[in-house]
């Protein structure tokens, strides 16, 4: 088996670095090729079961995984190819829409720190408060006073999380503008995937410099020590799920989950 670079090494965005993504090749496979990648991933996908099956027996961990990307970049199939390993009884998986006027009525955390993940959870986000600076700010929701102060105060939210015992881990899968044109045409061609077809998305597409600008600002100002961001090249779905199930592997090994001895047991109990 060919010897290949950790990719969480390789794709994690160093704390303090800027982001370029001009800078960042969609389309990298890091040496792995699709055949053999498949093959890895069905035994990233046991490790990933094995890992959380272990975390939710333990009751110890708490673990946040944020799922970003552009429309279309394939958030939908990472949770359907990855997180589908784990069992869903301890995985919340939140998708955040527009927000309510009820949520709207609050701070923009407020419905996201109810998500976040309890003792033995590993809780998905798809999408996140990272919204409230990507959409929020390409399309002037708020001022940009306002949107320019929250990506301190999601340092801070993050780091509340972590120094109460939670593990972030944040994926931004990352296509380039023609995948982007591919995957929404093949959306409206295909009768099984056009639900997934929206209007809307034509205009969103023609904000990309817009929404790359604003990526780059979340990678740059929010990857830190307590909550790394991860670009994840996605033009190809198998490597894209690849690297998210190892990194995410990698990220819940380092946890060391065991499954608790229960003590004060008798021994060589026989159930008659
Ligand atoms: P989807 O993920 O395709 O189901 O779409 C969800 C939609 O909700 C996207 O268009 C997001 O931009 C939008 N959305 C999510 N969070 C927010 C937010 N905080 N403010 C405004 N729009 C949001
Ligand atoms: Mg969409």
């Amino acid at each position: 088996m060919p010897d290949h670079p950790s990719l969480r090494e390789a794709l994690r965005v160093k704390p303090g670095s800027r982001v370029r993504l001009a800078r960042v090749d969609p389309g990298a496979t890091f040496g792995h090729g699709k055949k053999q990648a498949e093959k890895e991933l069905a035994e990233g996908l046991v490790r990933l079961h094995d890992l959380q099956e272990r975390l939710w027996a333990e009751q110890k961990h708490k673990v946040l995984v944020v799922i970003q990307g552009i429309d279309a970049a394939g958030k939908g199939g990472t949770l359907e190819h990855v997180m589908g390993a784990f069992n869903p009884a301890g995985c919340p998986v939140t998708s955040f829409k527009v927000p309510s006027e009820e949520e709207r009525a609050h701070d923009y955390l407020w419905r996201v720190h109810r998500r976040t993940p309890a003792t033995g959870e590993i809780a998905v986000f798809d999408r996140s408060h990272y919204e409230d600076v990507l959409v929020v700010r390409v399309h002037d929701l708020v001022p940009s006073t306002v949107w320019s102060r929250r990506y301190d105060q999601i340092n801070a939210f993050e780091r509340l999380l972590v120094e109460e015992g939670t593990t972030i881990v944040k994926f931004f899968l990352y296509i380039d503008r023609d995948e982007q044109r591919a995957r929404i045409q093949a959306r409206y061609d295909d009768p099984t995937k056009r639900w997934k077809f929206r209007l809307g998305d034509l205009d969103e597409r023609k904000h990309w410099d817009d929404y790359i600008a604003a990526f780059q600002d979340a990678l740059s100002r929010c990857s830190t020590d307590q909550g790394p961001w991860y670009v994840i090249p996605a033009n190809r779905k198998w490597f894209r799920n690849l690297a998210v199930a190892e990194i995410l592997g990698d990220v819940l090994a380092e946890l060391d989950p065991q499954y608790p001895v229960p003590e004060d047991l008798p021994e060589d109990l026989v159930i008659t």
